[in-house]
């Protein structure tokens, strides 16, 4: 099935001439000349990924962004005026994927695009499908009803143990937990063995989602246990 890309331009040049490479491309493509428009047709429409621009009329694009990171979970790349350095760390503070300064060449946005479709899959269920009782930590997702946790949704697979073991850290943000309540709560009450087992899974835990996505989630604290900071709202764990 062809991805669906909403391009939210004010320029209706550009935005057409994009449209037109993306519809070459195979793409289905949609546009919004507006950040009020933008938003609404990415909240309603189910897109694989959203081009951005930043300077619009009635709502910037860092607004519309902001907004959506609340509501959508779509690969957004930025489409930005030179010189604007803050832009793009806001931007990608904000949960942009990536950013293309303009004036850009149309291969470098397809080649971008192409990396944005690939490392952020918009799942299957789609952004609507999702479990409004999901604990979340920045891009990570953990859902206990369809018992799978996502990573700015790329899939993450656990064993139940690792699985257990997110969702109480998860569910205890800026908490430490000592091993042994870990362990109560991962192994049950009747679990007889080593409390260094909670080592080892938060060491696996870590080289499921630490080490592959260059966060710090999961804070050792000496002689105490664990601990996974929350996040500021609205920043993203990259
Ligand atoms: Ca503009």
């Amino acid at each position: 099935m062809a991805a669906r890309i909403l391009i939210v331009e004010d320029e209706e040049k550009l935005a057409r001439f994009i449209e037109l490479e993306l519809l070459h491309e195979e793409y289905e493509v949609e546009k919004a000349f507006d950040g009020r428009t933008g938003l609404e047709k990415a909240e309603t429409g189910k897109f694989d990924l959203i081009l951005l621009d930043i300077m619009l009329p009635g709502l910037n694009g860092l607004e519309v962004l902001r907004r959506l990171e609340k509501s959508v979970s779509v690969p957004v790349i930025l489409l930005t005026a030179r010189d604007s350095v803050m832009d793009k760390v806001s931007g990608l503070d904000a949960g942009a994927v990536d950013y293309i300064t303009k004036p850009f060449a149309i291969e470098e946005l397809l080649a971008r695009i192409r990396v944005a479709l690939k490392l952020h899959p918009v799942s299957s269920s789609g952004s609507f499908g999702q479990d409004p009782g999901a604990l979340c930590w920045g891009s990570l997702v953990l859902s206990e009803k369809s018992h799978t946790v996502t990573y700015a949704g790329q899939p993450v697979t656990l064993t139940n143990r690792e699985f257990q073991m997110l969702k109480v850290l998860l569910e205890n943000q800026d908490v430490v937990l000592s091993r042994d309540t870990l362990l109560d709560r991962v192994c049950g009450y009747n679990y007889i063995g080593e409390t260094n087992v909670i080592d080892v899974y938060i060491r696996f835990l870590r080289s499921k989602i630490d080490d592959v996505y260059g966060v710090k989630m999961i804070h050792t604290v000496r002689g105490v246990g664990y601990v996974i900071k929350s996040l500021p709202s609205g920043s993203s764990a990259r």
